[in-house]
């Protein structure tokens, strides 16, 4: 453990009746960081996020913030929420509708002395942009509005870390992009240590300094967004975070054969069998000149517009005649349906993993 740690969770693992929820998750997050537990619906972050608040009783494992244990069963250390310095952001905002914004944002403030705690709810609504609603109640507020004010609650007690539960999910997706990105800025700003569930890759990866990734109550990978997104460490980190295309295949004398040639597989028992996966927008598409293809001769299938560019489908054949239908994202125009096209992927795009 750094000295410095928001927070730090050792060895969690939680049951509900007989199912493991959670199933030894160890993560920390450090000061100023913002880290977000991402992953499929039901794997296991909302339980994760309540051991860490002390919303959920621990059953094993340990949590500490800034040093300090706060929750350790062996210990019999447990404690409570409203004592360990946590900002909590919920989905549906859980905003008390019978108290206005600036009632909202006081009640965590009941230690700070009444003349400070006025001008603390006016800073702190000043940040979200929402001063000037200081006597509305949450009815007459927009979703956008009813998170910001969630948020400058949450953030009102200065909190050691701020836990955040899918706090965008609730909004409409133009709405989200912005309220997110207000979030982000503001996080950055107050230098607050943050950790975000959320199931959404793309937010992920737009949030987070580092990730970590959730499988069946396990973390299967973390680091910075970057580092999963091109050093997947399986098939599925691979393809959690945007579709990856795969083409089966068999390890030969420390190769692999297919459509894309032989492909090295040093790593590899002899016999195994792997799947070989690059990106969309890894691939190229170039014209066939003559009888000439530089890269793999496909003809291209169809093609769809998507606003930011095209999705080109090409069927190729694997090593044991399977066709295996590739999809390739272009910015530029595509070429039409039914044309041939040489196919290329750069090397260092292929990622090969054994066959789950
Ligand atoms: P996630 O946040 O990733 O969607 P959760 O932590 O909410 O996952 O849930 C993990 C698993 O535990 C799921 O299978 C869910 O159905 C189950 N679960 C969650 N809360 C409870 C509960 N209070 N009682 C019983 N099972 C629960």
């Amino acid at each position: 453990m750094q000295p410095h740690d928001a927070l730090v969770l050792q060895d969690l693992y939680h049951d509900y009746d007989r199912l493991r929820a959670v199933d030894g998750v160890s993560l920390s997050v450090r000061a100023g960081e913002v880290v977000c537990l991402v992953g499929p619906s039901g794997c296991g972050k909302s339980t994760v996020l309540r051991l860490a608040a002390g919303l959920e009783a621990l059953q094993s494992g340990r949590v500490s913030m800034r040093g300090e244990v706060v929750g350790d069963p062996a210990k019999r250390i447990g404690v409570p929420p409203e004592r360990r310095h946590v900002g909590l952001v919920f989905q549906d905002f859980a905003l008390f509708p019978h108290l206005t914004v600036g009632d909202n944002v006081a009640f965590g403030l009941s230690q700070v002395p009444a003349a400070d705690r006025d001008k603390r709810v006016r800073d702190v609504l000043r940040q979200v942009e929402m001063e000037n609603y200081l006597d509305a109640y949450p009815h007459a507020l927009s979703g956008g509005q009813q998170q910001r004010v969630a948020l400058a609650r949450a953030l009102a007690p200065e909190p050691s870390v701020l836990l955040l539960d899918e706090p965008f999910s609730g909004l409409d997706e133009r709405l989200r992009e912005q309220v997110r990105d207000d979030t982000l800025r503001l996080l950055r700003r107050n230098g607050t240590a943050a950790l975000l569930v959320t199931h959404d890759p793309e937010e992920a990866l737009f949030m987070a300094d580092r990730i970590y990734l959730m499988r069946a109550g396990r973390i299967v990978q973390s680091g910075p967004p970057q580092e999963l997104y091109y050093r997947p460490a399986d098939l599925f980190v691979a393809s959690f975070f945007s579709r990856v295309n795969e083409i089966r295949g068999v390890v030969r004398d420390g190769h692999v054969e297919g459509p894309l040639g032989r492909l090295c597989a040093p790593d590899r028992q002899e016999g195994e069998r792997v799947v070989v996966t690059f990106r969309p927008e890894a691939v190229s598409l170039a014209p066939v000149l003559g009888d000439q293809a530089d890269g793999l001769n496909v003809e291209v299938q169809d093609t769809h517009f998507l606003g930011t560019g095209w999705v080109v489908h090409v069927l190729v054949q694997d090593a044991e005649g399977r066709d295996v239908k590739l999809s390739v994202r272009l910015h530029g125009r595509p070429p039409k349906a039914g044309e041939r096209v040489a196919l290329r992927v750069p090397s260092d795009a292929i990622l090969m993993f054994p066959e789950t």
